[in-house]
Formats: C-alpha cells, structure tokens, sequence
C-alpha cells in the first residue's frame, strides 16, 4: 500500500468535482506504475457506467492492451459500489484499495461483499480506511456546498415569486 497513490486519486477526485460530479477518483497500479486513472464522469458524458474506477480500468486495460490486468492493484476514494466491484472481479484486480465507506451502496463489506463472494471465480484482495478522513472530508464538503446552493436557488426562486427584487 503506497498512500502517495491515494492522494492521486484524490487529485483526480477534484477534477471530478471541477465537473460538477460527485467527486470520486481511481488509479490502477501495475509494478509501481500508474497505468489507469479516472474520475467520476457519469453526467458529463450521459453515461451511467462512468465511474472513476471504471474509467480507470478501461484506460489500463488500452495500456497494457489486456481487459485482464493480473497484480494490479486499484485505489479509490469511496468504497467501490456493486458495479466497480464486479469489473474488477472481471479484471481480476489483485488489490483493491479505498478511502471512506459508502453507507448507501459498499460493495467491500459496508452493504454487501461482492470481492470474496464465495462462488465467484476470483476474489478481489480489499482494504478500506485508506487517507479515509480526507477522503471523507472532500465527499462530505462537495455534499455540504451542493445543499447549500440548492438552498440558496430556492431561496432566489422565493424572491422572484415575490416579485420583490429585494425580498
Ligand atoms: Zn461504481
């Protein structure tokens, strides 16, 4: 566990929240190289696959021109949901690493446990609590900030309804 490879994924995380997404980011590892980053692109491209550990997995999978990244390991912000866990069981990740839980949808343990489900054919190594306050600290700001301006365009909203432009 390198924790300098978390803190790229929560550079890419950012970039994520730049978008207006909900900020998450991946990197995949191999042999001590980053071979796949990504961030969270679900709106912008109309896409609900778009996942940051998703994207990350595609771009590794054109660099070593194989979907079968064997020994890589992937990082990731927030705990990975159903989806991400099962490509990476397709992708037979070695190791996943991650930063806070996800209460709603944890696929690693939180909610359910798709990574050593018995019957799969691969499990998928996994640790969570990784830089998990920062990570935790750059969801729950982005949550915080969001409801706020929710707040405030309704409030803006109220106004005109009033049709008092001081209201
Ligand atoms: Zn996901």
């Amino acid at each position: 566990m390198n924790p300098e490879y978390m803190q790229f994924a929560i550079s890419l995380a950012a970039k994520a929240e730049q978008e207006g997404e909900v900020p998450v980011g991946a990197v995949v590892v191999l042999d001590g190289k980053v071979i796949g980053q990504g961030w969270n692109r679900s709106i912008t491209q109309h896409d609900a696959t778009a996942h940051a550990e998703i994207m990350a997995l595609r771009q590794a999978g054109k660099v070593i021109g194989n979907y079968r990244l064997l020994d890589a390991e992937l990082y990731v912000t927030l705990e990975p949901c159903p989806m991400c866990a099962s490509a990476m069981i397709h992708a037979r990740i070695k190791k996943v690493y991650f930063g806070a839980p996800d209460l709603k949808t944890g696929a690693a343990g939180t909610v359910m446990n798709l990574l050593d489900y018995p019957a799969a054919n691969h499990k998928v190594a996994y640790e969570g609590g990784v830089l998990e306050d920062e990570c935790r600290e750059q969801l729950q700001a982005f949550f915080r900030r969001r409801r706020a301006e929710k707040k405030a365009a309704k409030q803006a909203a109220k106004a005109d309804d009033n049709g008092d432009p001081c209201a």
